[in-house]
């Protein structure tokens, strides 16, 4: 069976990403890279969402000898410019704190109003042969930003983010009702039938 990696050690999304590339005619096994201890993590130095997933997809790909996809999201919020953005994960400083940077978030949002807080999730998904060969495609979540966090669901922002046509917030949201509508099911939804034919 053809065999294919995936740019995480986080087993949920390598679940996640599982269900969905099967639900897109993908039958290849996917496997995460926790399956190659030996090879390092990427460092993410690309300025976009696409160079970094490309970045992890191609990384894998020479390591493994093997097909690789790798993603890379976050927040991006309009009245800010579009930060944290590539930023999302380490906003507050340290990578991967969820709580500080939805607070730092909110307080730095504190002044502005219901109508201007435009915000969207945006993933990128990229997909590496050891050949060179790539592809890569985006996908978005609007919403807006609520002044509280709501919801016990999900990570990272899912507590403030309400999708444009909700009433409720991510993380309100069961995991497949976000998955329906989200950037990452979006970007690898729209990835799947691109790769088919490559594997
Ligand atoms: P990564 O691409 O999985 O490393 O995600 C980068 C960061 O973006 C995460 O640490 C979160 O802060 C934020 N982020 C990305 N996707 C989501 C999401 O679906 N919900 C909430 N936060 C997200």
């Amino acid at each position: 069976m053809q065999q294919l990696v995936l740019a995480t050690r986080n087993a949920h999304k390598v679940t996640e990403l599982r269900a969905i590339l099967a639900d897109a005619g993908i039958t290849a096994e996917l496997i995460g890279a926790d399956a190659f201890p030996e090879v390092p993590d990427v460092k993410e130095t690309g300025t976009t969402f696409a160079e970094n997933a490309l970045l992890k997809a191609h990384a894998l790909a020479s390591a493994t000898g093997l097909p690789a996809i790798a993603d890379d999201s976050g927040l991006c919020v309009d009245v800010m410019g579009g930060a944290p953005g590539i930023f999302s994960a380490r906003w507050a400083g340290r990578h991967g704190d969820d709580q500080a940077n939805l607070d730092l978030l909110l307080a730095q949002l504190n002044e502005i109003d219901d109508p201007h807080r435009a915000a969207h999730f945006a993933c990128a998904a990229a997909f590496a042969l050891p050949d060179g060969t790539e592809r890569v495609v985006e996908g978005r979540l609007n919403g807006t930003l609520r002044r509280a966090a709501s919801g016990s669901h999900g990570f990272g922002y899912d507590p403030i983010l309400q999708p444009d046509g909700q009433s409720r917030t991510c993380s309100e949201l069961t995991p497949d009702e976000k998955n329906a509508i989200s950037h990452r099911g979006r970007a690898f939804r729209e990835l799947a039938p691109v790769i088919a034919p490559l594997l």
